[in-house]
């Protein structure tokens, strides 16, 4: 059965053709098999963090962090600054395998590494084309390590942004309102459409208001948590056009709140923060933390807001039917091994994907017409190899990171 489009939703029992990297009309190319399972066109990450991948299990000995700047303050930003272009590439891969192997065929990156800023974004795109993953980068500018940093970040956006590659595009990178003076900001917003962190914590707060007035909020706009966010940002937030990346596991972690989500309008976009990529298991948990406070929140919520993240990546390509299986779309696919053990069809896929659908289904993987996961393994890379590479990267960065020390940076007068 092919998954045609998740909003509004499609299914149907035909052909599925693909020709010059494209779903084509049936009998032009090559013809998908769809082995008894299902063809869903590819996830979307709307916000992500590749340069975290080795993050996981590393060692912590300081005091606990008791808030989301804490947080930032003794994790976060210890990482980012350990991070140089051995790491940088590493984190690459591993981010990049696991989001193909999930079924992610397009990641929406935010990426930091304040001693390593000019070239980043190119060594991160270069190892995701090596695998064959779809993407949009950014540099996360910011004041918090000083004003040359903050340069060399709005430059590498700059730089990057007017780089034309098969496979990757680019938005301009900023933190947050609260680690921005308004020189930065405005010096990223005149460079092309942000993509930032607003009101994630309570510390951001203001944070849509701000934008709103500096005039830096429109429909390019990527906007990523939108938590804490009073009725007046929230209009402005709709009335603006621009997109917000709902990240529910990541603010269960952080303990920052809940966006509200259904409120936000249709622009709502689902990414994980840095929480790997696997969006059968985002939209999931989303679903379920939504669902605890509202039990008639519409079933369809899900897979609109995953339609919404290959919506916006769409429209960053210049494909509008990018995130469907319509002929004339970029043939980014996933073949799922899953026999429906219930009726399937149009009318409660929403039920299976909650219930019953995860990325273990995935099987095979298509990015602009190129195989790239083959019967479960990488097909342009040697996956094991790649992670047993980066086990050794990884334990040089933890190293690095145990003489890092805590940042310093307090928000104080950033937002006017
Ligand atoms: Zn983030």
């Amino acid at each position: 059965m092919i998954v045609r489009s998740l909003d509004p939703l499609r299914l149907d029992d035909g052909e599925l053709w693909v020709a010059g990297g494209r779903i084509a009309e049936p009998g032009q190319g090559e013809r998908i098999d769809p082995g008894g399972g299902l063809v869903l066109p590819g996830n979307v990450c709307a916000h992500t963090h590749l340069y975290s991948a080795l993050a996981r299990g590393m060692p912590y000995a300081l005091e606990p962090p008791r808030d989301f700047l804490q947080i930032l303050q003794r994790v976060w930003w210890r990482l980012d600054r350990a991070l140089d272009e051995r790491s940088i590439r590493a984190s690459a891969l591993v981010g990049g395998m696991e989001a193909l192997l999930s079924g992610t065929t397009t990641l929406i990156d935010h990426h930091a590494s304040p001693n390593a800023i000019d070239g980043s974004l190119d060594i991160v795109a270069d190892a995701l084309e090596s695998l064959g993953v779809r993407s949009v980068l950014c540099y996360e500018t910011s004041d918090r390590d000083g004003p040359q940093r903050a340069q060399a970040g709005v430059e590498e956006n700059r730089r990057f942004f007017r780089t034309r590659r098969a496979l990757s595009r680019g938005l301009i990178g900023a933190h947050a309102s609260f680690t921005l003076s308004d020189e930065t900001l405005l010096a990223c917003a005149e460079a092309g459409p942000l993509h930032i962190h607003a009101a994630e914590g309570v510390v951001d707060t203001g944070a849509v208001g701000r934008l709103t007035r500096l005039g830096v909020l429109d429909e390019r706009t990527l906007l990523a948590h939108g938590i804490h966010v009073d009725d007046e940002e929230l209009a402005d937030f709709r009335a603006s056009g621009a997109t917000l990346a709902h990240n529910a596991r990541s603010n269960m972690n952080n303990a920052v709140g809940r966006a509200r989500v259904l409120e936000l309008g249709p622009r709502v976009a689902l990414g994980t923060d840095g929480i790997g990529s696997d969006m059968f298991e985002e939209s999931r948990t989303a679903w379920f933390r939504l669902h605890e406070d509202d039990l008639l929140a519409p079933w369809g919520w899900p897979l609109a807001t995953l339609a919404e993240s290959a919506r916006l990546a769409g429209r960053i390509f210049g494909e509008s039917l990018l995130g469907t299986l319509e002929p004339g779309a970029p043939a980014d696919l996933v073949v799922l091994d899953y026999t429906p053990p219930a009726p399937l069809d149009d009318s409660n896929l929403g039920g299976h994907w909650i219930f019953g659908l995860s990325s273990r289904h995935v099987r095979d993987v298509m990015v602009a017409g190129a195989w790239v996961v083959r019967d479960r393994r990488l097909a342009l890379a040697d996956q094991d190899a790649l992670a047993a590479e980066a086990r050794v990267d990884a334990e040089r960065l933890w190293s690095r990171l145990e003489e890092t020390p805590v940042h310093t940076f307090e928000p104080q007068g950033a937002i006017s």
